[in-house]
């Protein structure tokens, strides 16, 4: 736990604003974590966009494995998009808190169409969690977990390390580079239906990587649930 003294040092040194009212204090300032409620995603199929349902389309469907995706906010929002910046990039753990609470008050909306589920995450490999010090997904699926009440718990692991910078998702689709990057863990029984929690949702290849695994180590439904959907 850091000390009240450390943490004032930290706070003069580097002085945290709020990403909405710029106000210094805090990432986003009681007045603002108050007011802000982002307005939802719309419902629409997460690979193609077919606006209607959260729920993959018909036709998306035959290529991808994930059923369907609930996301807090649209990536476009940029309250969310400094939040998820601030922790992933700049380390700063204060978005955690501020994150849970948000989730916490949208619970209702954000409920998934199918239960029980267990919820479990598209994990970093763990080189990357050691570099950055934490899993953000791991997190995303323990504050869904509480949120749901239902348990939480790793079912699959990166064995390879992508660098997310190099290519474009587009490219990574081509050439199935994502096709080997997920194995499931040894030794586990695999419930019938998955939350499977990330931060941030763009092209969907990733975490349809890890649903494929999922499903073909016997999942019946894997539905996704992230913070942020671009
Ligand atoms: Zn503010
Ligand atoms: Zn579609």
């Amino acid at each position: 736990m850091e000390s009240r003294l450390g943490r004032l040092a930290i706070e003069t040194l580097f002085p945290r604003f709020c990403v909405s009212c710029k106000r210094e204090g805090s990432l986003l300032c009681e007045v603002c974590e108050q007011e802000w409620t982002p307005v939802s995603a719309l419902a629409s199929c997460a690979f193609c966009g077919e606006l209607g349902s959260d729920r993959t389309c018909t036709s998306c469907c035959e290529d991808v494995y994930l059923d369907g995706l609930t996301a807090f906010a649209p990536y476009g929002n940029t309250v969310v998009r400094e939040l998820l910046g601030h922790w992933k990039y700049h380390g700063d753990r204060s978005v955690e808190r501020i994150l849970e609470g948000c989730l916490k008050k949208a619970s209702l909306r954000l409920s998934p169409p199918v239960l029980p589920f267990y919820a479990t995450s598209v994990p970093l490999h763990e080189k990357r969690r050691r570099e950055r010090g934490f899993d953000q997904a791991d997190l995303v699926a323990q504050w869904a977990g509480e949120l749901f009440g239902i348990p939480h718990e790793t079912f699959v692991r990166r064995v390879r390390s992508t660098n997310p910078q190099a290519r474009t998702s587009h490219e990574l689709r081509r050439v199935g580079e994502m096709d080997d990057a997920f194995k499931m863990m040894d030794g586990i029984q695999i419930p019938d239906h998955l939350l499977l929690c990330d931060d941030v949702f763009t092209s969907g290849t990733t975490m349809d990587a890890a649903a494929r695994v999922l499903k073909e180590a016997g999942a019946k439904t894997v539905w996704g649930f992230v913070i942020a959907k671009g």
